[in-house]
């Protein structure tokens, strides 16, 4: 099978042909019709992060694709189902996180496209017990970023503990950002979208968001201050810090600042008031991709056409070139790598 494969951190990632793999006990084996592009991809081969991945890697982890193969002991997942592979390839489902249906944190976890291979290639394997089963309905292109983006963000969503009527601000209108938009609106929130691009920012207001903010030409905080008088919430999927230090400037008393980006461990630091957090009893959480719970609920969201990201398709030898637009910040929307089957691209 064709597969982008990074031998080096930071190296541009080469096409290879290598064996299929065969499904083990309790996994199967997915044809990947499409996998989209999240910027932890761009993380995982440029090594920012403290734990080097997997080497050599096969990145992606939006997967969408359909099951041509289970291994033994697979009930629950059939031959021919569409189903979708996030981040969260594996958790052990013993320890007192996943006990306490935190399974986004447990620390035997396997990750789809850095501890284990991922979907930029023609077929990959993953446990049966940890994929979300999509029906037929869905266009594997259009439902791929849900698969991180979507999920993630929901998740951050939940763990915001907004009502309907409050507002959200959302940092960074990326491929995670422009779904969260859609998830805030679809749960009745009302969305102040920032971003340091209008093109974004044009984006977030067809999608809904009420106000928009550009935090390259104003004062973010300044201004959401001005306009709102702060808001109930924020949601950072920006990767820059200055962001996440801005997503606790921007919130109300008693607001909650949600941390999703991931800017990396050189720019790993943040600094913030503590008396503002104090006296004004701010709430900072994280928030790691979702459960798997989370997982089909956030596709549910978008299977009943609440959500739907803005999708540009692309083939193996485009990748990266999209790593480089991504790196620059020119990506609207998401970006999906799509197999072709059969057919060179
Ligand atoms: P993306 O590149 O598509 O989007 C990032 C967006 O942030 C862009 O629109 C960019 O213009 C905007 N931005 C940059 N600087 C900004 C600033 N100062 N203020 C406001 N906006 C700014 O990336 P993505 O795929 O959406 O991923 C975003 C981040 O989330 C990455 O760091 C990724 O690794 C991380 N991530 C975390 C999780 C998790 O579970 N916590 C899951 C997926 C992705
Ligand atoms: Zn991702
Ligand atoms: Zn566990």
């Amino acid at each position: 099978m064709r597969a982008l494969v990074a031998r080096t951190l930071g190296a541009p990632l080469a096409i290879e042909t290598v064996p299929v793999p065969a499904p083990g006990a309790g996994e199967i084996l997915i044809e990947v019709i499409a996998c989209g592009i999240c910027h932890s991809d761009l993380h995982a081969v440029d090594g920012d992060w403290g734990t080097p991945p997997l080497m050599p890697l096969i990145p992606g982890h939006e997967v969408a694709g359909r099951v041509v193969g289970v291994g033994a002991g697979v009930a629950d997942v059939a031959l021919g189902e569409l189903v979708g592979v996030p981040w969260m390839f594996w958790s052990c489902g013993t320890c007192e996180w996943c006990l306490a249906g935190m399974e986004t944190i447990c620390p035997s976890t396997e990750s789809t496209g850095f501890s284990k291979a991922g979907g930029y290639a023609e077929y990959m394997v993953a446990p049966a017990a940890f994929v979300a089963r999509l029906p037929e309905s869905v266009d594997p292109v259009a439902i791929a970023p849900v698969l991180c983006a979507g999920v993630t963000t929901y998740r951050g969503l939940k763990r915001a503990g907004l009502r309907p009527g409050q507002w959200l601000a959302v940092l960074g209108v990326g491929g995670l950002g422009h779904l969260a938009v859609q998830y805030a609106v679809a749960m009745g929130l009302r969305v102040v979208a920032l971003d340091v691009d209008h093109e974004k920012l044009a984006l977030a207001t067809s999608l809904g968001a009420e106000e928009v903010v550009n935090s390259a030409d104003t004062d973010p905080v300044v201004a959401v201050r001005d306009l709102l008088g702060g808001t109930h919430g924020s949601i950072v999927t920006a990767a820059a810090p200055i962001a996440f230090e801005q997503a606790v400037g921007v919130l109300r008393p008693g607001g909650t600042a949600v941390y999703i980006g991931l800017p990396g461990h050189a720019r790993d630091t943040i600094s913030t008031s503590i008396s503002r957090l104090v006296e004004s009893e701010i709430t900072v959480r994280g928030s790691n991709v979702g459960t798997r719970l989370d997982l089909q609920e956030a596709v549910d969201f978008a299977v009943r056409g609440q959500v739907a990201a803005t999708v540009r398709v692309v083939g193996l030898a485009d990748v990266n070139d999209v790593f480089a637009d991504m790196c620059a910040g020119r990506i609207v929307g998401r970006v999906v790598l799509a197999h072709d089957h059969g057919v060179s691209t």
